[in-house]
This record gives C-alpha cells, sequence and structure tokens, in this order.
C-alpha cells in the first residue's frame, strides 16, 4: 500500500481500478524501405490524415451534443494542426531522402516539432504542445494500424491516472465511465481542475510521482477533498474508506434534503447561496443544486480553446440565455480576468516575470478598450432579459474603478445611439482581491454598488504565495489571521456603506470557515453548485448569535492552524 498527497482539485471519494492514460507508448520500428514503396507509404500517410481527421470531426460533433459548441471548439485547434503544410511537407520530404518507413519518420518530425516549441518562451506555443501531442499520437495510431486505446474503452467505473490531461482528454470524461482522476502536474486552479469540478468527478492533481507508482489495474482510493490518494490499499483502510463512502451518501442525502430552503439562520438572518460557473451549460446543475443565483460567472473561459475572440452577439447570446435561465434569480458577470494563469492564445499577452502581477484582468482591460467594451455593451444589452449585474476583477484602488466605469458609461452611449435597449440601473460591483483594495475598501465602498471578495487571489496576494504552486501551498491557509481581518475589514467597510458584501473565493464554500464568515456579517456567498445543500444545511443549523460569537473568538487566534482547528471543532457540535 502506498500513500500520496496532491492537491485536492475536486471534492469527493472514489474507489476502482486504476486505468492510465498515455501509458499506451507506440513502439515504432525503424524500418528501410525500397524507391517503390515511397508512393504506397505517402498513401499511408495521406489515409491515416483522412482518418484522424474524420475521427477529431466525430469527437467534435458528439462532444458538441453532449457538452455545447463551446466545448466542441477545442478541437479546432487540433484540426490545424491536422492542415499543417509544414509538418506534411517534411514527413514526405525525410520519407524520400531517408528511405524509411512513414510511421518512423512521422514520430521523428513529431518528436522535433515538440522539442523545439518546447523551447520557446511563449505560453501560446507551449499551449500548443499539448494539440500537436494529441493530435500526432491519433495519426500514428492510424498509421500503425491499432485500435483507439482511450477512455471509449473503459469497460468499468475507472479511475484515470495520467501526467497531465488534454483537454481534450478531460472533455470526453463527460460522458465516460470515469469514477475520479489522478495527475502528476497541476494546480487547483488549472483547466483540469476546474472542469473536474463543473463535472463532479473526484480529483487530485499536483501528485508529482503518480504515473510511476500505479501500475495498470491497481486498486485505488481517490480523496478528492482531502488531496489523498493511495494505492493498493489493505483490506483495513479500504474497509475505512467504503465506511466514509457510506457516510458521505448518508451526510450528502440529508444535505440535499434542505437545498431549495433559504439560508436563513435559527434566529432569523437570511443569507444568500450563489453559484460559481465558468460556462452557460452548467445553469442545470446550478439549479438543481438549489442556487439562489449566480454569483460569479468567470466569462474568460468562453476565449479559451478557440482561435478567435467571441464576437459581441455570441458574448451577448450567451449572457442572455444565462439571466433568462436564472431569472429572476440575480447574475454577476465579472468581466475578463485573463493574465495570472489563465492564458488566451487570441491576446498575445507578453511572457511576464511575474504574471500574476502583472497585465492582468482589469489591468488589461483598461489597455485594451475595444475588447472591454465589446463585452461591456454585451452585458449591457443582455441585461434586459434578467436580473444581472457586473463587476470588475483585480481593483486595486478608486482610480481604476472610476475608469472602468468611464468606458462603462461610453458603451452606454454607444448602445444609445444605436436605439439598443439596456439596464441603465444595472449594479456594478468590484471584486476585492487585491490587498491594497481591502485595505481601502471604506473608499472603494462609496463608488461601488456591492463588493464580492474574491479570496483565491486575495490570499495569494497577503500571504504572499503563489495559489498554482504546489511546493508552497502549504503556506496557502485561508484562515490565516490576516486574511480574516482583511475579511472583517471588507465586510465592515461594506456595511458603513450600506452595500451588501458577498465572497466568491473558494474560501465561501467552506463548511467550517463559513460559520466564521456569516459571524463576520458576510451577506452572500459563492461557490461550486455541488457545495450549496451543505452550506445551506450548515447556516440552517446555527444561531447569528452563536455564529457572531464564534467569529469574536477567531479573530483572537494568532495562526491559522488555531482558527482551523477552532473552525472544525464548531461545526462539529452544530452538525453532530
Ligand atoms: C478569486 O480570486 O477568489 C476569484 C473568485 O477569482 P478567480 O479564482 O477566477 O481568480
Ligand atoms: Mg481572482
Amino acid at each position: 500500500m502506498i500513500q500520496l498527497k496532491g492537491i485536492a482539485a475536486a471534492g469527493g471519494i472514489s474507489i476502482g481500478p486504476a486505468y492510465k492514460l498515455g501509458s499506451e507508448e507506440f513502439i515504432v520500428l525503424r524500418e528501410a524501405i525500397s524507391w517503390d514503396d515511397i508512393p504506397v507509404q505517402i498513401q499511408l500517410f495521406e489515409e491515416a490524415l483522412i482518418k484522424t481527421r474524420r475521427e477529431i470531426i466525430e469527437l467534435q460533433k458528439r462532444i458538441s451534443l453532449d457538452m455545447g459548441q463551446e466545448e466542441a471548439q477545442i478541437f479546432d485547434a487540433h484540426l490545424l494542426v491536422l492542415e499543417d503544410r509544414m509538418l506534411i511537407e517534411e514527413v514526405i520530404s525525410r520519407l524520400k531522402k531517408e528511405q524509411l518507413n512513414v510511421a518512423y519518420i512521422f514520430s521523428e518530425v513529431l518528436k522535433k516539432y515538440i522539442s523545439v516549441f518546447l523551447k520557446i518562451e511563449d505560453e501560446y506555443l507551449k499551449e500548443r504542445i499539448a494539440d500537436i501531442n494529441d493530435v500526432g499520437k491519433r495519426i500514428l495510431r492510424n498509421l500503425l494500424g491499432k485500435e483507439k486505446k482511450g477512455l471509449g474503452e473503459i469497460k468499468e467505473k475507472a479511475i484515470i491516472v495520467a501526467h497531465d490531461l488534454s483537454p481534450s482528454d478531460t472533455v470526453a470524461m463527460h460522458t465516460k465511465n470515469v469514477a475520479a482522476f489522478v495527475t502528476d502536474i497541476g494546480g487547483k486552479t488549472s483547466h483540469t481542475a476546474i472542469m473536474a469540478k463543473s463535472l463532479e468527478i473526484p480529483a487530485v492533481v499536483g501528485l508529482e510521482i503518480v504515473t510511476s507508482k500505479v501500475n495498470p489495474g491497481d486498486v485505488l482510493i481517490v480523496d478528492g477533498t482531502s488531496g489523498v490518494v493511495i494505492i493498493n490499499p489493505d483490506e483495513e483502510t479500504l474497509n475505512n474508506y467504503r465506511q466514509k463512502l457510506e457516510n458521505l451518501k448518508g451526510i450528502a442525502e440529508k444535505f440535499l434534503s434542505v437545498k431549495d430552503l433559504a439560508a436563513v439562520t435559527t434566529d432569523g438572518r437570511e443569507v444568500m447561496i450563489n453559484a460559481n460557473i465558468e460556462f452557460p451549460d452548467e445553469v442545470p446543475s446550478v439549479k438543481l443544486h438549489g442556487s439562489q443565483g449566480i454569483g460569479l460567472y468567470r466569462t474568460e473561459f468562453f476565449y479559451m480553446n478557440r482561435k478567435d475572440s467571441p464576437t459581441e452577439e455570441e458574448h451577448y447570446q450567451a449572457y442572455k440565455y444565462v439571466a433568462e435561465e436564472m431569472n429572476p434569480h440575480p447574475v454577476i458577470i465579472r468581466t475578463l480576468d485573463i493574465g495570472g494563469d489563465k492564458f488566451l492564445s487570441q491576446f498575445r499577452i507578453p511572457h511576464e516575470m511575474q504574471p500574476f502581477l502583472g497585465w492582468r484582468a482589469i489591468r488589461f482591460c483598461l489597455a485594451r478598450p475595444d475588447i472591454f467594451k465589446l463585452q461591456l455593451r454585451a452585458i449591457l444589452r443582455a441585461s434586459v432579459h434578467g436580473n444581472l449585474k457586473l463587476m470588475y476583477p483585480m481593483i486595486s484602488g478608486v482610480e481604476e474603478l472610476k475608469q472602468a466605469n468611464l468606458l462603462l458609461a461610453e458603451a452606454k452611449e454607444e448602445l444609445r445611439k444605436k436605439g439598443m435597449p439596456f439596464n441603465d440601473q444595472i449594479e456594478v460591483g468590484v471584486m476585492i482581491e487585491v490587498p491594497s483594495a481591502a485595505v481601502t475598501s471604506d473608499i472603494l465602498a462609496k463608488e461601488a454598488d456591492f463588493f464580492s471578495i474574491g479570496t483565491n487571489d486575495l490570499i495569494q496576494y497577503s500571504l504572499a504565495v503563489d495559489r498554482s504552486n504546489e511546493k508552497v501551498a502549504y503556506l496557502y491557509e485561508p484562515a490565516h489571521p490576516a486574511v480574516l481581518r482583511l475579511v472583517k475589514n471588507i465586510i465592515d467597510a461594506a456595511h458603513q456603506a450600506k452595500i451588501k458584501v458577498a465572497m466568491c473565493g473558494e474560501m465561501a464554500g467552506d463548511p467550517s470557515l463559513a460559520l466564521i464568515l456569516l459571524g463576520l456579517g458576510l451577506d452572500e456567498f459563492s461557490m461550486p453548485p455541488q457545495v450549496i445543500p451543505e452550506l445551506k444545511y450548515i447556516i440552517r443549523a446555527m444561531g447569528y448569535k452563536e455564529a457572531q460569537e464564534l467569529a469574536s473568538q477567531a479573530m483572537k487566534l494568532s495562526t491559522g492552524t488555531e482558527v482551523e482547528k477552532f473552525a472544525q471543532a464548531s461545526l462539529a457540535q452544530i452538525i453532530k
């Protein structure tokens, strides 16, 4: 039995056989061919390209039906690789020159391409490596006449073990027998982690060595809540986890029983429990889990895995759909937040030494009013179809907020001139996720309609801990007294100015810290949809006075560990 600890990316426990993805290394033999064989080899190559193209288009169609067009667009980049003239011509010219079998030549050209791309310091090109790898393997498989060994082959509920997951693998898990997945690399905010939460598949990432420790068919326990992975557990451990799983099912049912009720304390304080989404097609899950609205719609995912940028009309249609589906519940659309760990291939953001401190989010948008206003117009146009609000990410001070609002006023004027309707009174909120904004939240509160605390970033900036670096993950403490003090300061400043304050970072969905946040006076909590029933249950089980008392005790503690222990013990008392 081996136990590994990684980064908990998506909650839940799964037990099952391991399925190693990417373990299908191809052995490509080097064979001499005669001059006369060359046309046959070229024909083989062309047939493999055509077959691969057909497979990708088929996959794209299926994904489009199952998950929507946006996810299907991932494969446009794959189709482009297939049409890469340079790659095709290099294979053919080397084939003629070296007189070796085409599978061997192709695998050599592929390796060369990947090693060249690996050396280039450009995030856009780095992203392309996964695409080239993915398509290259498909072509090779077709050249060698092998059947695809992929997710489709999984007969029983299996646990995927991979070094990393390509976007197409992750998306394809949607309808497959995937019980959980574990990877060597990746952080909490990697594309893989975000997708896992959307798909509700337990996942642990950043395990560093899991692929070297697991053999196909090993039994794995994946605890996506604690980040623990156990390889070939002994009978006792297996029984413990089976018991835990049973308990979890019972607990989940208990939580689900209150999902459609209000999040109101026993002494009558009501708070809002909202959902975070990345894609419009998450709306059914949002409703299913009893959300009272959408507290964070991360719009940058709309730009990902596509060659072009969405048009104003595309933005509008997506926002209109979400607004109508959720109406009369509120939907808070966050304007584009790129940079940091989120790169979009459309905008070639230069390589930066410290991307999280660099040209990111509102800074990028203020420098590119063309892109920013296009999105603002779309949000404004969609605002007549429901209860839409908007908020800006990464505001560091009031000047930035005023500049953003000036562009919003321009966007409104542009729509007025065109006679297009919009809600002129749309509420405009500010994300508080930079320490300077947290400290000056009293100033910002005078200019904002509401606050939403982005703790994922606020924690990384205030504790100086890169949120996506597994090496310093132990320092990333939501319960750190510095974080609690900043949060308290923000809530107090908002209430002083009579505006509401929400939290949409992952901390809002942490069951034990929720008690403290409730006690500090937080008005709205926004989180991944699956966590909502549990949070409602907890809030309904306690008194507001009690929570205030807990919060004031927690504020007197000296370390994150102490706060964490105290919060967990308090929670255990409440939901005995
Ligand atoms: C945050 O920073 O807490 C947040 C909600 O935004 P994101 O995770 O998208 O940076
Ligand atoms: Mg953020």
